[in-house]
């Protein structure tokens, strides 16, 4: 299938990985995001043979390549951590993260930058944010580190172009660096996107501080807050606080095709319906 966006959501890994590919076909994806470990935990198993081999040949009948897979790391790891050992527990996860991701043949992987626990000095986590991800290309060979934006809840950064753009000239080697605008986070975080005018003029200023080469990724969302909230709380498309003409706006947008643009709204039973709507469109 010949397809200039590539549409998808989070989906299930329940059961093993090669069933994520599978549940993405079920409704009709052409990329997809998944956890290749329990999420809320520390340690996992390595990673079955078997299982790859099977993801692998499970995407290849689904019709779907690596650079439409978005893996999302463990919410346990904190690369800005302010406790030593804790910075290091949340570096060695992440490594972790970032070979299990090889091991499987994909080629991104998605995270949350970090969050200063009121104990730091947001650009000395900014610094420390960075160097977890140097540390983690440094010990692997292809996989790119994307960068979430978030919505700015509590110490969390990353919620400014300003400090994506900080943290991505923190790292070393910027042809593995990039990030995944969530939406629902955007406009929570500020940035409004709710009209063709809004959308466009966001997006300029993405490309003017931080540079659309670095556009990854992106997660669409609507908010079930308001702008400026700095609350993530996921809607689904044109049900929350952003609405309809921001994600026709998008999907016109250049930089949005050729990139996983993955669903993470609250209704499932909803994901076919508003892929099959993105993908309409997508053509007008
Ligand atoms: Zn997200
Ligand atoms: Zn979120």
């Amino acid at each position: 299938m010949q397809a200039s966006h590539l549409i998808g959501a989070h989906v299930s890994a329940a059961g093993g990985i090669a069933n994520a590919p599978l549940n993405a076909a079920a409704i009709g994806a052409n990329a997809f995001a998944l956890f290749t470990k329990n999420q809320r935990r520390w340690q996992a198993a390595p990673l079955d043979p078997k299982q790859i081999e099977l993801f692998q040949h499970n995407c290849n009948d689904a019709g779907i390549s690596p650079e439409a897979i978005l893996p999302h790391d463990s919410y346990l790891i904190n690369l800005g951590h302010p406790d030593p050992e804790l910075l290091n527990k949340s570096r060695e996860a992440f490594y972790d993260e970032m070979q299990r991701c090889e091991q499987i043949g994909l080629s991104l992987l998605n995270f949350h930058p970090g969050s200063h626990l009121r104990k730091l000095a947001i650009d000395d986590c900014l610094t420390k944010i960075s160097e977890s991800i140097n540390l983690a290309l440094e010990r692997t060979q292809s996989v790119t580190a994307v960068i979430e934006n978030t919505a700015g809840q509590g110490s969390n950064l990353g919620h400014s172009f300003e400090q994506l753009a900080q943290i991505i000239d923190g790292v070393e080697d910027k042809s593995r660096v990039g990030v995944c605008i969530d939406t629902c986070h955007l406009f929570a975080a500020g940035y409004d996107i709710r009209t063709q005018d809004t959308c466009t003029q966001t997006f300029e200023l993405f490309d003017k501080v931080i540079g659309n080469q670095y556009l990854k990724a992106m997660h669409l969302n609507d908010s079930k807050t308001p702008l400026n909230s700095r609350v993530d709380r996921h809607e689904s498309l044109g049900q929350g606080e952003i609405g309809q003409e921001a994600f026709a706006s998008l999907m016109k947008l250049e930089p949005v095709k050729g990139i996983p643009l993955i669903l993470e709204t609250v209704r499932p039973e909803l994901w076919q319906q508003e892929i099959n709507w993105l993908r309409y469109l997508a053509k007008q």
